[in-house]
């Protein structure tokens, strides 16, 4: 078992061209009006019709139609109950299907692998990735592997390109390195007699891709397609199903009981890891919940307006501030060694200033979480140099008041220009 366990969600692959999960169907869009030859158009229609349908009822039933996620499970629940909407039931038949091909060509389109001196290469960040493994293992580290939420082979490639092999834990695996893919992968189709997991060596892909025309065209980078590629493995003495095996990354999992070899490595390499990695994109720029916030901060009526549960959201922030002071609130305790009612009183003033001083508006609207983070060394500093220069504890909120006003002023200023 590893050491160091990796886990990659979404967003691990936006460098590599992946788009996330809230700007899927932006992107896939964009590949259906690029014209690449490949892409079932079929396909596209029958999702975005089901989007549509989706967006009707979202009235009805929260489902977010610009995540990747929440439609997923949305469709596979019409598949299973043969309604969605107004859409034919042979049309919701399809539904599954069409879903899987929107994302394996919406993923083969947007991935770049660059080219250099006539190769192709590993993504970016993952030739990086790969590195600071081969640097773990000279230093001694112990062993790595890493579990993926992710269906592309940029990862997979990278592991190629440095040379090594891959484990994917499936029954039959030779690899080197343990690469734990939890919801399938591009490269991985089912034998149409046994219905095992049979993965498409990237050696015998890449083989196979002919880059003569890319490098004539001076391309920078180039796509990798797969799906194509896949009726050529052979398993049982067949060549396998076309489709590349896309698990849902919802509830419905039922029917991949073949990948419960790989979801039971994965449990295991996590349950003796001595330290687990986790890399995520950071959620204020595309997650919904902030944005939200944003919207009814900088003006709550248009947020109404616009289909915003305001109440709902502003309730769910006074939670998260109320364990939020509760852990300052164990801090202090622990800090000072006792408690009192009153302790910590006036503290929210400290809080306040660092945000403002941070770029937060009072207004609303605006405000980064690093800005905070930087009022708030900014606070502690001057907190921790007025103490030691023993400044009056009286003359020290003076200090602080003046700064929160000064600081307001500013951001009002600021506002009245713009
Ligand atoms: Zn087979």
């Amino acid at each position: 078992m590893s050491r160091t366990v990796f886990i990659l969600g979404a967003g691990a692959s936006k460098a590599a061209g992946a788009p996330l999960m809230n700007d899927f169907f932006d992107a896939a869009e964009a590949i259906r009006r690029s014209g690449i030859a490949s892409v079932d158009n079929g396909s596209f229609d029958l999702v975005f019709d089901g989007l549509a349908e989706l967006t009707n009822l979202n009235a009805k039933a929260t489902v977010d139609p610009h995540n990747l996620e929440a439609v997923f499970g949305a469709f596979e629940m019409a598949v299973m109950c043969k309604r969605l909407g107004n859409l034919p039931s042979e049309q919701i038949a399809q539904l599954g299907l069409a879903i899987r091909r929107v994302i394996v060509d919406t993923l083969e389109g947007s991935m770049q692998f660059p080219i250099q001196d006539g190769e192709v290469m590993a993504p970016s960040p993952y030739g990086d990735f790969l590195a600071l493994i081969r640097k773990m293992n000279q230093a001694d580290m112990g062993s790595v592997s890493v579990a993926t939420l992710n269906y592309d082979i940029a990862l997979d490639y990278a592991v190629y390109r440095a040379g090594s092999s891959i484990d994917y834990g499936l029954p039959g695996s030779r690899g080197t390195f343990p690469i734990m893919k939890l919801h399938g992968s591009l490269n991985w189709t089912r034998c149409a007699k046994c219905g095992g997991t049979v993965p498409l060596d990237l050696p015998a892909l890449i083989a196979g891709y002919d880059l003569t025309r890319s490098l004539i065209r001076g391309a920078q980078y180039v796509r990798l397609p797969v799906r194509k590629r896949l009726v050529q493995i052979k398993h049982c003495e067949l060549p396998c199903e076309a489709e590349p095996l896309i698990v849902p990354p919802t509830w419905n999992k039922a029917q991949y009981r073949d990948l419960v070899s790989v979801w039971e490595r994965a449990a295991a390499h996590l349950a003796e890891a001595e330290s687990i990695i986790v890399f995520v994109y950071s959620l204020p720029p595309t997650d919904e919940f902030f944005r939200y916030l944003y919207a009814i901060g900088g003006n709550p009526d248009a947020a109404r307006l616009s289909g915003i549960n305001i109440r709902r959201h502003i309730l769910i922030v006074f939670c998260i501030m109320g364990c939020l002071a509760g852990v300052a609130a164990i801090i202090y305790t622990a800090r000072v060694g006792s408690a009192s009612p009153d302790a910590g009183q006036l503290l929210e003033l400290d809080a306040i200033a660092a945000c403002v001083i941070g770029g937060t508006s009072l207004m609303g609207g605006r405000g980064i979480v690093f800005g905070a983070i930087l009022g708030a060394l900014i606070m502690a500093s001057l907190d921790n140099g007025m103490s030691l220069m023993s400044v009056a504890p009286y003359m020290q909120n003076i200090i602080k008041g003046a700064i929160l006003v000064t600081a307001v002023g500013l951001d009002m200023a600021g506002r009245k220009r713009s």
